[in-house]
């Protein structure tokens, strides 16, 4: 079996100001102190991506903690100039962020993002040191349908076109499940994952080398379960990431599945 790296990430959505967001890395760091942390970066990695107007305070627990790393939730796929409102790839690593989230569902309902917007935004992250946290899914109307797997290959095709890079992380965030409290089973998240694997495989990547999370209702009660299926490589969590307890929790779930 190959040992790919675990993540578990937060996605704070539109969500805290600066002193909520202060607190709750301060009381991750606590945490980490408390339980005697060393650093384990190499083999799991947590990833908090708060709102950009609070990504530099998350940074005292950045310097101090290896295997914790910041994000950001959106990047402009422009490389800088007359873009009002936009951030840049290079902004956000200034700041400290290594990673950026990319094509959220959210994203691609809201904000009308393409597949082809999401695979500029990947390129120009590349380009500027971030790595893309990927993110992919169906809608529960393409479920039904029975569109799942083209559903997948069109927005992992697209995203990814003319990318080589390998420093990707794929988030498999079945629409239904963000947010509703509906949790996909294992056996959808096994056969997807695996789906994943071999659509990466035929596009040039090593789709065994990939880490693939899930992401959709995850919280403290059922990430023990989820981790412990094989294709699974961490979290993306949203509502239950902003509690630092839970996503703690959560962590320490993953951890302990190494
Ligand atoms: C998300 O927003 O990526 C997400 C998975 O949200 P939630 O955990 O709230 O379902």
């Amino acid at each position: 079996m190959i040992n790919r790296k675990k993540y578990c990430i937060a996605n704070f959505k539109m969500n805290k100001n600066r002193e909520e967001s202060k607190e709750y890395i301060q009381s991750i760091h606590s945490k980490f102190s408390h339980d005697g942390y060393l650093g384990n970066g190499d083999k799991i990695r947590m990833i908090v991506c708060p709102p950009f107007h609070s990504l530099d305070l998350c940074q005292i627990c950045a310097v101090v903690d290896d295997g914790f790393y910041l994000g950001a939730q959106n990047v402009s796929h422009f490389k800088n100039g007359a873009y009002t409102g936009e951030i840049s790839a290079a902004m956000l690593y200034d700041i400290g962020s290594e990673y950026v989230i990319i094509g959220h569902s959210e994203r691609r309902a809201y904000f009308d993002e393409s597949d082809s917007l999401i695979n500029k935004k990947i390129k120009i992250s590349i380009e500027n040191c971030l790595s893309p946290i990927f993110c992919i899914g169906e809608t529960l109307n393409q479920r039904k349908n029975g569109l799942i797997k083209e559903t997948l290959n069109k927005q992992i095709k697209f995203g990814l076109s003319n990318i080589k890079a390998q420093n990707i992380i794929l988030a498999y965030e079945p629409v239904w499940a963000i947010g509703t409290g509906e949790t996909a089973t294992s056996k959808i998240i096994t056969e997807a994952h695996q789906m994943i694997r071999n659509i990466l495989n035929d596009i040039g990547f090593d789709g065994q080398k990939i880490s693939i999370l899930y992401g959709g209702s995850v919280n403290r009660n059922n990430a023990k379960e989820l981790i412990a299926l094989d294709d699974v490589d961490g979290f993306l969590i949203g509502g239950a990431s902003l509690d630092a307890n839970n996503f703690y929790d959560i962590y320490k779930f993953i951890e302990e599945s190494i």
